[in-house]
């Protein structure tokens, strides 16, 4: 599996960098942001390093599917309400236009009673 040995997120994955897990699987790792805007902020990660979205293949397709059919899954475990009162948001920050920070593909989950702290 792709690893990048200067990535923080794929140090995570290996578990060289401790985090706090939300879920993880021969695949998909998801762990809280260490600065979360919201009540439930958490990270959905391939284990694979994928740049970004932008350099999904058409080989991740079923990967990708399974990360946003874990993000409702995990988003009701760690305390979002239920839609559609409750619910959450999922955003993926791809490049610099789009505020890309960490260079490994990653899905925001965030949720949570409002007001947030950034959102
Ligand atoms: P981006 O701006 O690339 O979409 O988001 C990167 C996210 O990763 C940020 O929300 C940031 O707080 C989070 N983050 C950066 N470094 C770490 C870390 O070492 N551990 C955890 N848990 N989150 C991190
Ligand atoms: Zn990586």
């Amino acid at each position: 599996m792709a690893s990048d040995p200067n990535c923080i997120f794929c140090k995570i994955a290996a578990g060289a960098i401790p985090s706090r897990k939300v879920h993880e699987d021969d695949e998909i790792l998801a762990f809280h942001d260490i600065a979360p805007w919201a009540p439930v902020h958490f990270l959905l990660i391939p284990k694979e390093h994928i740049a970004s979205l932008a350099n999904a293949e058409p080989r991740h397709e079923a990967l990708l599917g399974r990360m946003m059919a874990l993000a409702p899954k995990l988003a009701l475990e760690q305390g979002c309400e239920p839609y559609p009162a409750g619910g959450f948001r999922v955003m993926v920050n791809t490049g610099a236009h789009g505020g890309q920070e960490v260079h490994h593909l990653h899905l925001h989950v965030m949720g949570g009673p409002r007001p947030w702290a950034k959102g």
